[in-house]
Parts: C-alpha cells; structure tokens; sequence
C-alpha cells in the first residue's frame, strides 16, 4: 500500500494506472475509520482494480465554532486498517497541498446546499462539493463510493456530478449501525456514557417512522410530530431538524406517497448527531 501526502506524487501513480486502463475506485474520507468506511472500500475493492481512499480533514466544510481542530485523528491506525483492506494507496495531503496560499475556487450546488444541515451548517456542503470536486480530478475514478450515513451529502455530490458532466459513476452505499441501532461516526467517540445511551432515541424515532409508514399513514406533518415527541422526551437531545423530504429536491413533503427521506439531526451535548430513513419504492431502508 502507497501512502501519497503530494499532489505530484499522486498525479504519477494514477497516470500510470490510467495508461495500465485500471478501474479506480475512491472513497474518500476524513479518517478515524470504523465499519461504515470500511464497507465502502470493501465494495470499491469488489468493483475496481485499483482502491485509493484519501485521508483529509477538510477545514473547508467546517464552520467557525465548529470542530475543525478537535475532530479525532489517529493515521496509524487508519493505515493498518487500510492495509488489511487490501487498498492500494492512501491519499492523506496536507491542508497546505490542499489549499495553498491564495486559494480561490469553490463549487457550489445552489439551492440543495442550503435545505437540511444547511440551515445550521452554512458553507458546509460548498466544502464538501470543493474537496471532492479537487480529489475527483486528482484521482480520476472510475467510481466513487459515500455512505446513506450523509444522505444529503449523496444527492449533492450526485447533482455535482451530473451538472458538471464529470466521467464518475457516484455508488452510495447503505448506513451501517452499531447493533444497538446508533450510526457509526467518528464523532460518536465525542459522547460521554450518558449521550452514548440518549442517543438511541434517534433510531427510535426512525423506527417509529417506519412503523407508521408500514401501517399506512402517508401524512408526513404526523409521521415528523410523533418522532419529535420522541425525541423531545429525551432530557439531553435537542433538536436541530426533523424533516420529511423529496430525495431529490430535499423539498418538504406533505404527503408520503412515493420515495421520502427522512432525516434528522440532533445535538447531545455539544455533539451534532445526523440519521436518517429512505423510503424508496416502497421499501424501507435505514
Ligand atoms: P467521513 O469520514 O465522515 O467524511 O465519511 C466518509 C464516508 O464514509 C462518507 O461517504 C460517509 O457517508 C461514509 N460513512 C460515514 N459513516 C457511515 C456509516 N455509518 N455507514 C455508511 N457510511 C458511512
């Protein structure tokens, strides 16, 4: 396995892969790697001939008061990990390669960018979309896997890449959970005890969504009420927004009648906790 921190050096390994014609899969990732990056690249593994997966936190997709410098980093043990994976090269730049003095450019899918965790994470996904645009062009795969864990996330970068015709094929892939039900994060590490056990109310209410969908109730205003009343029975949640949207506007729905995602965000503490629910097709997946 490569370890890359250069833009040069990176640009090297891929010409010669893509002279080979090797299918690159990507997935990128801010590291603390758990099971849910881990599916991804066993699934790029599955598909290409060559898995590159980046290490980069993005200071970009942070805000100001956000948590930028305390987000956990521990490279050693992502690498191991990665190791056994199989992967064959880490891409983990430094912010300086990334962005050098001077840095100007940014990509933004208008609109999209402003509805869900855009409201309390403005500039977020402009980060998100700008990053990965960079590390689309360095790397230049084939196909490029994200999680359901960041749904929004997966409907913007699929706008990106279509508006802007870019010769990747977007392959999002299903949340994975602690058995318990709570969504694998590197930020889950920020709960204390308490939070850690709170915080399974946010699978509670999803559960509780798909049990009202399961016994035919299509209005969405009662579907979202009941699950914030769930949640707002637990003393240390505070919510950030429960929403009942059109998976690809991100529009609200009135009226569950065809696909839907809902998606929540709830703060523990001072910890920002995302989850969500698709219903596509009418098959429920969470
Ligand atoms: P991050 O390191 O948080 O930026 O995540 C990198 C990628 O892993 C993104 O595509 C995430 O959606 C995905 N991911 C994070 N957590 C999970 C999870 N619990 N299940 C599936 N994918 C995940």
């Amino acid at each position: 396995m490569e370890i890359v921190t250069t833009v040069t050096e990176l640009r090297e390994k891929i010409k010669n892969w893509k002279r080979e014609e090797e299918r690159i899969g990507f997935v990128p990732t801010m590291g603390y790697l758990h099971e849910g990056h881990l599916s991804l690249v066993r699934e790029a593994k599955k598909r290409s001939a060559k898995t590159v997966v980046s290490i980069f936190v993005n200071p970009k997709q942070f805000g100001p008061a956000e948590d930028y410098q305390i987000y956990p980093r521990d490279f050693k043990r992502d690498a191991d990990l990665l190791e056994k994976e199989g992967v064959d090269l880490i891409f983990c730049p430094s912010v300086e390669e990334m962005y050098p003095a001077g840095y100007k450019t940014y990509v933004q899918v208008e609109d999209l960018e402003n509805k869900l965790c855009g409201h309390s994470r403005p500039g977020h996904f402009r980060g998100v979309c700008t990053v990965v645009l960079k590390l689309f062009n360095l790397i230049q795969p084939d196909e490029a896997y994200f999680g359901w864990k960041d749904a929004q996330q997966v409907i913007i970068l699929k706008k990106m890449v279509g508006d802007l015709n870019l010769p990747v094929k977007i392959r999002p892939m299903p949340l994975i959970r602690e058995k318990d039900g709570l969504a694998l994060s590197s930020r889950n590490i920020y709960l204390n005890s308490q939070e850690r056990q709170a915080a399974l109310v946010l699978y509670r209410s999803l559960e509780l969504a798909e049990k009202q969908i399961k016994d035919g109730e299509k209005q969405a205003a009662k579907i979202k009420q009941s699950m914030i009343d769930l949640i707002s029975a637990e003393p240390l949640a505070r919510i950030d927004y429960v929403e009942i949207v059109d998976v690809q506007t991100l529009d609200s729905l009135e009226k569950i009648d065809g696909d839907a995602l809902i998606a929540l965000a709830v703060y523990f503490g001072r910890t920002r906790l995302i989850d969500n629910l698709r219903f596509i097709s009418g098959v429920i997946e969470k």
